[in-house]
């Protein structure tokens, strides 16, 4: 009598667990519907497909877990290591820049959460991301791999260098702030390719680069001014 009794309660609870989960699942879901419309649908992001992994990927699950109901704000959160995910609109809209069809090889300098790497996934055929920070890169190797992306290659490393063995890369998006555009990078950039890359001293706004190779040559467009974190690492300080 007593075990039965037991067993009851336990089911109780854990159907109770259950219930709390699936209203929080479809709070956040909510959430992240009106991210897309107010914050990225309504400062011009078109693309189609930017959009729908805006709309798909849980962002909630990429920041610390006592900041999780703010994951869907119209602003940059810290993750740690004194680092931050980017404002989901920024996201987008570095991400829209890239132009991506579905068939491209990208590689992204600043892991940090890994939130980017998984919207970028949703868009290409591989993507390769480099983080400085050990902690960082081993933490969005994990998540990422429990989210079941299979197509994501996570690097501890310098991204100044960009990822030399995996080159030559159709699109590079750049995550945080060098002083100048890295060399390698341009140097692992594909013909025809892109790469959006902020721009700028760490003490002020910097400007959104976007990059394109066309004949070997080196066209430049400045998008709009940004704020991020500053690029780490030797190779950044070595000129
Ligand atoms: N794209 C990330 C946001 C990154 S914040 C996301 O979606 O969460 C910028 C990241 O760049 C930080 O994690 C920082 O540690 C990393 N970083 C800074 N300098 C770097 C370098 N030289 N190479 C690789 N990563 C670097």
């Amino acid at each position: 009598m007593y075990r039965i009794g037991l067993v009851v309660l336990i089911f109780i609870l854990s159907s109770c667990k259950m219930r709390e989960n699936l209203e929080e699942e479809i709070n956040f879901s909510r959430a992240r519907k009106e991210m897309v419309e107010t914050q990225i649908k309504a400062r011009g992001i078109t693309d189609k497909r930017v959009l729908a992994a805006m709309l798909k990927v849980e962002r909630h699950k990429f920041v610390p877990p006592e900041i999780q109901h703010l994951a869907y704000t119209d602003q940059p959160l810290p993750i740690g290591e004194g680092q931050t995910i980017s404002q989901p609109y920024i996201v987008a809209l570095m991400t829209e820049l890239l132009k991506l069809k579905g068939d491209e090889k990208v590689l992204e300098v600043g892991t940090g959460s890994g939130y980017q790497a998984a919207i970028l996934a949703e868009l290409c055929k591989e993507v390769y991301t480099v983080e400085i920070l050990k902690p960082l890169a081993e933490r969005a190797k994990k998540l990422l791999k429990k989210l079941g992306y299979k197509n994501v290659f996570v690097k501890h490393g310098d991204g100044f260098f960009g990822w030399k063995e995996h080159a030559p890369f159709d699109a590079i998006i750049v995550t945080c702030a060098p002083p100048y555009i890295p060399k390698p990078l341009i140097e692992q950039l594909a013909e025809g390719g892109r790469m959006v890359i902020p721009v700028g001293p760490e003490w002020r706004w910097q400007d959104l680069l976007v990059i394109e190779k066309i004949k070997g040559k080196i066209k430049k467009r400045k998008v709009a001014p940004v704020r991020f974190v500053p690029m780490l690492g030797k190779g950044v300080k070595e000129r």
